[in-house]
Parts: C-alpha cells; structure tokens; sequence
C-alpha cells in the first residue's frame, strides 16, 4: 500500500539532513553567529539513516535527496551515498550542497553513485556572494561546480539561488548567461520564513515573476508544460539555448500535489517544511522497533500531512526550526 495522507496525495520524495552543521552562514538561513548544533549523540549514524531510508523506500519513497546543512561536512560522507546507492527501490539520488567542498569530494561521490547534483549560488559576483553568505568562497564553489559538472553521469546540474534585496539585473544577466553558455538548470528559489535572525518579511521576497520580468526584458522566454510534483516553473530560452526555472513557494504555493517528507538529522520526520510538528522515528528505532512497527508511525505522521503551508496568512507560525536544521 502507498504511502496517502489524508487529502490523497502519494507520498513518494525524501529529503535526508545529514547534518544540522554548516561551513557558511547564509543570511536567508542562519544568523551571524550562535546557532547551537545539536549535540552528536542525536545525530542519525549511517546505520540508522540506511535503515530508516530502507524501510521508507519499503514503503513507496522513490526520490532521496542527501542535504542539511551542509552535507559535505559530514565526516565520510561519500560512504553514506554508497550505502544508498545499495538500497533497491530508490530511482533518484540527489544531493544539495553549497558547493564549498565538492572540489575535493565530487569524485568519491561520482564513484558512490550519486545521480545528481544541484550547488547553491546567491550570486556569481565576488561581494554579492561574501554579503549574503558570509564567505569569500565564491572561486571555490564554482570551481566545485566545474568539478562535478566534469563527470557526465552526474545529470542534470542545477544551481539554486534565492534572490534576496538588491538582486538587480546584473546579477539575473550572469544567472542567464551560466544556463545558456554553460548549460547548469538555473532555478530562482523564493527566500522563505526559514531564516536563523527571524527577520524575513513578505516585502523582502523577490518573487520568481519579478525575477522573470527582468529576465524577458533581455531574454524572452517560453514555459514548458509543468510535471507532476514539480516544485519549479520551467522555462526555456526562446532562442533554444538553456532552460532556466522558478520555486516560488511564497507567490505561488505548489502544495496541492506535494509528495515530498523530510527526515531531520536527529531522526524526526517532517510532513512539511512549515510543520509545526515532528514525529520522532529515532528513539523508536534505538528501542528496537521493527520494520512494521516503524512503519505505522511513518503512515500514522503522513496520513496527517498538512494541507498546505500558510506562508503570510493571518496567524501564521514559523516552525522552531530554521531552515539550516530542518534540511532544505
Ligand atoms: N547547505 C546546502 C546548500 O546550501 O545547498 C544544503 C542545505 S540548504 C538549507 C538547501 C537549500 O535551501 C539551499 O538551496 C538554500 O539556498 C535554500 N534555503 C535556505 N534557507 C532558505 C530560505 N530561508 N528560503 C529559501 N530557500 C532557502
Ligand atoms: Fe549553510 Fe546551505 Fe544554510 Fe547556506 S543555505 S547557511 S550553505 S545550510
């Protein structure tokens, strides 16, 4: 039996924080400074989480997608997607990094089996990218992105970035020309109340809409019909050089058909971003439960799934924790 919640979406996306620790502080995620980690005896070992994927790929996951964090902080990471890669059932292996430490890894994860990759970048000016993410690593990880780019078993290769306040249209032009010359699947995410300084404002959020406006001032653009789930409005270039898409969680919420569940570091499963509620799977799983037992928890949370999140409504909460900590 699929995994169903209770309005009749199929749940069949799983997205893996690894880590709650992060190498850059971006501002639209973590504060400055003063993020306590969670302590390391809570932390999922690579055992628990291949167990846990293992049994949710037993009950209908299809897509895992490794995150955090930052993944690639995790000691021996590569190892943990070979494990992976070795579980029946999953068609998608994915991986969402910032990109710093793929250089060195992309190889060892290439041999791991990852599918594919996708790098966040804010911006591909030198200062831009030291204001937001708190780090002069622009050279860095665009050298990680040539890195994995290198391999072409790893397909497509998306670069994400959120356009905070001052994204002008310089830096939409170096976004265009990194889809059409170089051919990476640029998506402009929303920026989304899942901040560490708890100061977004809806007045903040550079919608895809605006972004695209300024990107058919100089490149018209042609929308391709949108696949089921998909999380992205994708468009190609009218010219037929590189495609480039829109998240747009906060203008236009797509949770109508959303199939995705969210496992955190410490073993909590989240049935959305915004759930202001968690299911422990890991106290259960160091107790002993089986499969089965593990399993009814597992249906019991997504039967429950929320309807919708409820991004500036009247009344709206943001979940206690941000983004770096739940796994974006
Ligand atoms: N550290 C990795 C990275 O940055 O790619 C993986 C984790 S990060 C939390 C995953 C994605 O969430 C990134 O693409 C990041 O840009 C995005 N993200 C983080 N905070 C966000 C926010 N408040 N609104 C929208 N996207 C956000
Ligand atoms: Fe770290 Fe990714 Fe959050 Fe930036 S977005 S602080 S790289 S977890």
């Amino acid at each position: 039996m699929p995994l169903e919640d209770a309005h009749g979406r199929l749940v069949s996306d799983l997205r893996v924080s690894v880590t709650d620790r992060c190498n850059f502080r971006c501002r639209y995620c973590m504060p400055a400074e003063g993020m306590p980690w969670i302590p390391r005896e809570e932390i999922l070992s690579f055992e628990e989480i291949e167990r846990l994927v293992r049994m949710l790929v037993g009950l209908g996951v299809r897509d895992v997608r490794l995150t955090g964090g930052e993944p690639l902080v995790r000691r021996e990471f590569p190892a943990l997607v070979g494990r992976l890669r070795a579980i029946d059932g999953i068609e998608d292996l994915s991986l969402t990094t910032n990109g710093y430490l793929l250089g060195a890894q992309a190889a060892d994860l290439v041999a791991a089996g990852i599918d594919r990759v996708n790098v966040s970048i804010d911006s591909l000016a030198r200062g831009r990218f030291f204001e937001i993410t708190r780090r002069d690593a622009l050279d860095r990880v665009m050298a990680g992105l040539d890195a994995i780019a290198s391999f072409p078993q790893v397909s497509p290769v998306k670069v994400n970035a959120v356009p905070m306040p001052g994204f002008g249209r310089d830096d939409v032009l170096r976004f265009c020309a990194l889809a059409r010359e170089r051919g990476f699947q640029v998506r402009f995410i929303e920026f989304m109340p899942l901040d560490g300084d708890r100061s977004w404002r809806s007045e903040e959020v550079l919608t895809g809409a605006e972004v695209r406006t300024m990107i058919e001032e100089v490149h018209p653009l042609a929308e391709r019909p949108r696949e089921p789930h998909s999380t992205a409005r994708v468009f190609d270039f009218a010219d037929g050089r590189g495609e480039i898409g829109f998240v747009n969680p906060v203008s236009e919420p797509f949770c109508a058909d959303c199939n995705r569940l969210r496992l955190t570091a410490d073993g909590k499963l989240r049935t959305c971003l915004f759930s202001l509620h968690e299911t422990d799977l890991r106290d259960p799983l160091r107790a002993g439960a089986d499969d089965a037992e593990l399993g009814r928890i597992v249906r019991d949370a997504v039967w429950r799934k929320e309807l919708k999140h409820r991004i500036d409504e009247p009344g709206f909460r943001p979940p206690a924790r941000t983004m770096s900590a739940i796994g974006g």
